[in-house]
């Protein structure tokens, strides 16, 4: 599946609002929203005034980016949130959440959702004692992530073994172990991330 290549700091300088996409950069002095807190290219400086169109494809583009999607896995996410019970928008984030690679970043097994992705797609994680290296998995309430045993000897996760981590209250994690578990799904007062799910629903139902 294709994934976005460019600069990240430009995505967030575009929405305008962190994405937190680079891992501990994101939290210090050399985050590039704290130098340049301006939209990228010559008229990033400009007008900044938008259309309800405008409001809702900037929501839809920053709820891709947050969870590191392209347009085409991102619209049919938001199709099956359609068919799926409930309301389409919280449905929408259910399943962003609920994304391995997510999942794997809400635990701390990752400094960032781009970091997470790699990590999975490198094959370092089982679900339920099974490898799987999709980033798109959809977990479900009860799996139980962890890190291999051969990947448990790597500096990256012997450094996170040190950690205390705190997550969202639907996922735990034992980093002794490396080791976490879904309690449950999340609902969608669970989910911190700051999109306005309606906006996006608004776009696509045009
Ligand atoms: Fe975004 Fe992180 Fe870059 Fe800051 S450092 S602009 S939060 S990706």
């Amino acid at each position: 599946m294709a994934r976005y290549t460019g600069p990240s700091c430009r995505l967030c300088r575009r929405e305008g609002q962190k994405l937190f996409l680079k891992g501990e950069r994101c939290y210090s002095t050399k985050c590039a929203l704290e130098k340049r807190a301006y939209a990228p290219g010559q008229h990033g400086q400009g007008r900044k005034k938008s259309s309800g169109y405008g409001l809702q494809l900037r929501e839809k583009q920053k709820a891709k980016r947050f969870y590191g999607l392209q347009e085409t896995q991102f619209r049919n996410l938001f199709d099956k949130a359609v068919k799926a019970q409930g309301q389409t928008g919280a449905n929408l984030l259910i399943m962003l959440e609920t994304r391995l690679d997510n999942v794997v970043f809400r635990m701390g097994l990752a400094s960032s959702r781009k970091e997470a992705r790699q990590l999975v797609t490198h094959s370092h994680f089982t679900v339920n004692g099974k490898k799987v290296n999709i980033p798109s998995y959809a977990v479900k309430a009860g799996d139980v992530i962890a890190v291999k045993a051969k990947s448990q000897q790597s500096p990256k996760f012997k450094e996170i073994k040190e950690m205390t981590i705190s997550t969202p209250e639907w996922v735990t994690i034992d980093t002794e172990k490396l080791e976490g578990k879904v309690l449950s799904l999340p609902t969608r007062e669970m989910i911190d991330t700051p999109v306005a799910e309606h906006l996006i629903v608004e776009l696509y139902s045009k």
